[in-house]
């Protein structure tokens, strides 16, 4: 299969798979997922959405947040991992929207990656996510599984989004990488495969007759 053949299956059998995509971030605005984005770091979402009803309920705004003091909001998310980091950038963040934008989350890239806490791949999410523009955030399962589809060399991140936004057409990038994820989770763990034990590979790679090693 070419690539262009294998992208095309791939986008194709995610959406029979996975025809509905809801975001897995519990959340009720742009800034409310922002924070809940903030704090997947290194975090499952489940665990987020189990942390995120006590701190929203403390302050589900901008002009809220900024009152609480950061200790509060660390104690808060502590479950999280990286609280320290996590909580003053929380705190920081929601002061510069209300005195930059206005007390709002701006639907901007470059605005999003200059707030503290706030890398690519969450400006990417949020822009997706909240705003509806089209972005093809990367994280550890999407990076895995393009490789393991040989839909990217997958050196880093940035070469994985590239070759995937290259891949696949700009309209089903925000929900196409919620349904990698999907898959990810479910099927395509990081606990390593052989690379023949399921249907897409199969597909994929229909001469593959020996185990291959993948990239975690
Ligand atoms: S065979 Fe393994 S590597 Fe390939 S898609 Fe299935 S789970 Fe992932």
């Amino acid at each position: 299969m070419t690539k262009a053949e294998r992208s095309a299956y791939v986008a194709a059998r995610l959406e029979e798979l996975y025809p509905e995509t809801p975001i897995p971030l519990d959340h009720r605005d742009p800034y409310t997922l922002l924070i809940a984005v903030l704090l997947s770091a290194q975090c499952t979402d489940e665990r987020v959405n189990k942390i995120t009803p006590a701190l929203f309920a403390l302050a589900d705004n901008p002009a809220a947040m900024a009152r609480v003091p950061v200790e509060t909001i660390r104690g808060i998310i502590r479950p999280c991992g990286l609280s320290p980091r996590k909580s003053a950038a929380i705190s920081e963040l929601s002061k510069i929207l209300l005195e930059q934008h206005g007390g709002e989350v701006p639907a901007d890239f470059a605005a999003l990656e200059a707030l503290p806490g706030v890398g690519h791949k969450t400006a990417s999410v949020v822009m997706s996510q909240a705003f509806g523009v089209p972005a093809f955030p990367v994280d550890t399962h999407i990076h895995r599984l393009a490789q393991r589809w040989k839909l990217t060399s997958g050196k880093n991140v940035v070469e994985t989004e590239r070759d995937l936004k290259r891949a696949f057409p700009r309209e089903s990038w925000n929900q196409l990488h919620l349904r990698i994820i999907f898959y990810g989770r479910e099927h395509c763990t990081a606990r390593g495969c052989d690379g023949t034990v399921c249907e897409i590979c199969r597909t994929l790679f229909p001469d593959r007759v020996r185990p291959v090693k993948t990239r975690k």
